[in-house]
């Protein structure tokens, strides 16, 4: 959180995305370890797995209360996936930007677009496996799909990877802390536009009339040597 000017200045939006089984949910906790960030809890009419929590993984609702908010225009973005409906609630993401914290998304790819389309500042990155083959592998592995959900996904994610040119990074998710340093880069450096450094410009034109007395006399006693 930064102050230029008594101003504050905005916070940045960052947009992970990629696809299904690219590890999205690993590199964002470990990220969330490493940078402050704000992390979007989305909603969703899926049912909760084992273990998740109500405004802690997803905000849990009906069918009815996601097709309400969605007329209401409370949603920065929404899409379904596999049957069900995710959507960001605006109004969380809308005042931690205003109060100058970093936000994090981590959504499917049509969402990430849409957000690209309203908010064109928005950081968006892309996640992608290192290959189609690694990510079958990792689908296989995981065992939650039959294999016609993951060929389907397989040619899903070729079909993303071919529009990898609407993003602004890529980071591929061979070697998980790879992937997470590359990703902390990302957000460090953001951190260091103009725009947000505006507090070290200023403290860089300022002069300490303290230190700058005894810089007087270091000066003075050089000068008479
Ligand atoms: P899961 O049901 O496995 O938690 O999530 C399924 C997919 O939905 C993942 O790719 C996840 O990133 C994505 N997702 C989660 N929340 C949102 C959201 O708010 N909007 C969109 N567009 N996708 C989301």
């Amino acid at each position: 959180m930064q102050r230029g000017k008594g101003e504050m200045v905005r916070g940045d939006l960052f947009v992970m995305t990629g696809a299904s089984g690219v590890g999205k949910g690993t590199l964002r906790a470990r990220l969330m370890e490493r940078v402050k960030l704000r992390y979007s809890i989305s909603m969703t009419t899926r049912p909760p797995r084992e273990g998740e929590r109500h405004g802690v993984d997803y905000w849990f609702v009906d069918e009815a209360t996601f097709e309400r908010i969605k007329r209401e225009g409370g949603f920065l973005e929404h899409a379904t996936y596999v049957g069900y409906s995710y959507g960001t609630p605006k109004a969380p993401v809308e005042r931690a930007l205003a109060r100058g914290e970093d936000v994090l998304l981590e959504i499917e790819v049509q969402g990430a677009l849409q957000v690209a389309e309203k908010m064109p500042e928005a950081q968006l990155i892309f996640v992608i496996p290192p290959s189609l083959s690694e990510l079958r592998q990792r689908l296989l592995l995981r065992g939650k799909d039959s294999l016609e959900k993951i060929e389907k996904r397989l040619e899903r994610a070729r079909e993303e990877i071919a529009l990898a040119d609407r993003f602004h990074y890529v980071v591929v998710n061979d070697l998980l802390a790879d992937a997470v340093a590359d990703l902390e880069r990302i957000i460090l450096t953001r951190r260091r536009i103009v725009k947000r450094m505006r507090p070290a410009l200023e403290r860089a034109l300022e002069r300490d009339p303290d230190l700058e007395a005894e810089l007087d006399e270091i000066a003075k006693r050089m000068q008479g040597r």
